[in-house]
């Protein structure tokens, strides 16, 4: 018999996928830009090569290219097929049936989802837009097993201030874990804290800022070695395939490419930003990540949209999030721009 708990669990909304082609997909927050051309070269070189073998399940380049890329200690990292991955692996690790799992909303849902699984005791702390109080923040979650916080957040866009994490990490009786998953689209990330604080777990991924989300490639960062030995017992010993490790240690030897484009996804996000602001009918958030949030009351924003083919993220009805909102990922220049003719035709 399926466990009662689970019955109980939404399925993760994964959003709008485009049916056929002419979509543009603005929905999921991926990197509108293809791969460094070495990257893509080695993707090709690995699939001629090395698709018959098992990886290493130690993943020791690209352990090495994540330490160098972090500055961090290799025995500090572990890995996961994309920090969906990390989460339920987090999940499994460290949660006992009714501990206690605080975690601030709206943010990512999977957070909940995995806990959920654990049948953990979970302490939902709802600060609208994610503008955590931390004074009472710390006041409900002192005596927690784990923390999620998301930085910056998903769906809201916003980051916590390194010093407020820092508060949290120093107050909390368990673990934080802080998923950085948008950090490189931002000024600040909180990973150094890492240095300090044996219980904070931070987490990152290939999927955004170097675009490759389709290969599923995630890992975290923390000083515990026991956290982090019980971490890479726990995953799947072949849970990161071959060609993803070979296009992830490559990426990384390329940062200058990905950096390029992270500016001008983050040049778009400011221009975007600005020219939603003229509209009356909506109200748009400041975002340090590569999307925006949008408060879009009663418009049917989503679906209308799809009708003019671009997707975008319906997230009304997330918890802590009141009335209707869309989250809109920042894609290439004319892709933005379509966007916002669209909604020019649609709320004027
Ligand atoms: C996209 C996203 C991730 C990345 O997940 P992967 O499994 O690595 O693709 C993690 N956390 C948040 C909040 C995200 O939005």
């Amino acid at each position: 018999m399926v466990r009662p708990v689970i019955e109980l669990i939404n399925k993760y909304d994964a959003g709008k996928f485009p049916k056929g082609g002419g979509y543009i997909n603005l929905s999921s927050n991926e990197n509108p830009y293809p791969p460094a051309e070495d990257v893509l070269k080695a993707i090709e070189k690995s699939v001629e090569s090395v698709v018959n073998r098992y990886p290493d399940p130690e993943y020791p380049e690209l352990k090495r290219a994540i330490s160098e890329y972090l500055k961090v200690d290799v025995n500090e990292i572990f890995l996961g097929n994309g920090v969906s991955d990390c989460i339920y692996n987090i999940c499994n690790t460290l949660i006992d049936t009714l501990d206690k799992v605080t975690v601030p909303m709206p943010s990512y849902t999977m957070y909940v989802m995995y806990s959920m699984v654990r049948e953990a005791s979970i302490n939902y702390k709802v600060y609208p837009y994610y503008r955590i109080d931390f004074e009472d923040f710390i006041e409900g979650a002192r005596d927690s097993k784990l923390v999620f916080l998301c930085s910056p957040n998903n769906p809201t866009g916003n980051s916590i201030p390194v010093e407020g994490i820092r508060e949290i990490v120093e107050s909390v009786r368990g673990y934080v874990v802080l998923d950085e998953a948008y950090v490189e689209f931002s000024d600040s990330s909180a990973i150094k804290l890492t240095d300090t604080y044996e219980n904070l777990i931070v987490m990152r991924t290939f999927s955004k800022f170097f675009g490759l989300a389709g290969l599923r490639v995630g890992y975290g960062v923390c000083k515990d070695d026991r956290v982090v030995s019980a971490l890479e017992k726990v995953r799947l010993p072949f849970c990161i395939n071959h060609i993803g490790v070979v296009a992830c240690v490559e990426a990384i030897r390329c940062l200058d490419y990905y950096r390029r484009i992270r500016d001008k996804i983050v040049k778009e996000r400011e221009r975007v930003y600005n020219e939603l602001s003229k509209f009356e009918k909506i109200e748009v958030f400041p975002s340090k990540a590569n999307f925006l949030l949008i408060k879009s009351d009663n418009l049917r924003l989503a679906d209308k949209l799809e009708k003019r083919k671009i997707l975008v993220r319906d997230v009304t009805g997330l918890t802590g999030l009141i009335g209707e909102h869309v989250r809109i990922t920042i894609g290439k220049p004319e892709e933005n721009n379509a966007l916002l003719n669209a909604l020019k035709e649609i709320l004027t």
